[in-house]
């Protein structure tokens, strides 16, 4: 019996003790994925935040939207895996959104006051502070190339309408005719719209947005941030939104974070909010959800302004924060795994 005993002991000892090396070394790796030098690569993208709410979603098209997302982050991911950039990942990942006719930007575009389709998109480099732009363009099939592109091969940072597309066309960008962008389900919001500004209503608000942005860290280290968008459901002839202003829509500092929102490009204009959150992070020492919360739950509120954005700051941190019903939004970090949700918290009230 004794003899027995103390051989328990011994095993009971031996297993203690593998336990515990195997917890400290669980723990170092832990701490070694966080230190600067083995960043892990992560991609974060958005496709719109406002009114989304589960109660008026169907199974199919939590389905879809829940498979686009999915899609998106993996090959945006892959990208990087393979050694891309994050610029190529941002605007590789932005195509597809464009391409796909679930969200507000490229073909899935929304509608000005007068039928028309008007994308804007930008870009930026976190390693350069390097960004390219372009606005009000209505045949560009991808808008996000032509800002990349605008970024690489022009002296200027924002092209808009005619002239960005003149420059698309030279630089070999594929170009469509215009009733590419249609679909009925943005035709249908558009009618619903001024129906909703005849009848006066004018505290209702589009019940979704949709815009798209992409953030992603690369192999190197370096941030990018894109957005993409048709902009507002029965915007004005020539109205410009946020997500072609640098530091308004997109922003992106190896320094700090790289941001992309979505929203009331007017608040987020008026707020440069994507820049904001970089400077908190900077000056202030804020994390990125500490960043991204005092801009989008404070700040923002504060004026009025609904949206959201999505943030990945310079050794792989996501942070995510909006103030409206939902944001359909996915992240994957250092593991290949891709994390996708559509719903948020109730936003305060007021
Ligand atoms: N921010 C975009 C705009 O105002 C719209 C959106 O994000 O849905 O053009």
């Amino acid at each position: 019996m004794k003899g027995i005993r103390i051989q328990l002991t011994v095993v009971t000892m031996l297993v203690l003790s593998m336990v515990l090396t195997g917890c400290v070394r669980r723990e170092n790796d832990q701490y070694t994925k966080k230190a600067p030098k083995e960043k892990p690569l992560a991609i974060v993208i958005h496709g719109g935040a406002g009114t989304i709410l589960k109660e008026n979603m169907t199974p199919e098209r939590e389905k879809a939207y829940t498979d686009i997302l999915t899609e998106v982050l993996q090959a945006g991911y892959e990208i990087l895996e393979q050694g891309g950039s994050s610029l190529d990942a941002v605007e590789g990942a932005i195509r597809i959104m464009e391409d796909s006719p679930l969200f507000n930007a490229g073909k899935g575009a929304v509608f000005t006051n007068q039928g028309k389709n008007e994308l804007d998109a930008s870009i930026m480099d976190g390693a350069t502070l390097q960004a390219g732009a372009v606005t009000s363009v209505t045949i560009i099939k991808n808008p996000i190339t032509a800002a990349r592109l605008v970024m690489t091969d022009s002296k200027h940072v924002l092209l808009a309408g005619r002239g960005a597309e003149l420059f698309a066309g030279e630089h070999g960008l594929e170009t469509v005719d215009p009733d590419y962008f249609f679909t009925q389900r943005r035709w249908d919001s558009l009618l619903k719209a001024k129906e909703r500004d005849r009848s006066s209503n004018a505290a209702s608000r589009e019940e979704k947005f949709g815009t798209v942005g992409v953030v992603a860290l690369d192999k190197d280290g370096n941030l990018a941030a894109g957005t993409s968008t048709g902009g507002l459901t029965n915007k004005l002839y020539g109205r410009v939104g946020d997500s072609p202003i640098i530091g308004a829509g997109s922003y992106a500092n190896n320094k700090t974070c790289a941001v992309s929102g979505t929203g009331q490009g007017e608040y987020f204009m008026r707020n440069l909010v994507a820049y904001d959150v970089s400077v908190w992070m900077e000056h202030e020492g804020m994390s990125a959800q500490q960043a991204a919360d005092k801009v989008i739950q404070e700040k923002l509120t504060e004026l009025g302004g609904t949206g959201g954005v999505i943030v990945l700051d310079k050794d792989g941190n996501v942070a995510m924060s909006f103030n409206t019903e939902g944001m359909y939004r996915g992240f994957i970090v250092g593991d290949g795994v891709p994390h996708v949700s559509i719903y948020g918290e109730a936003p305060p009230s007021g």
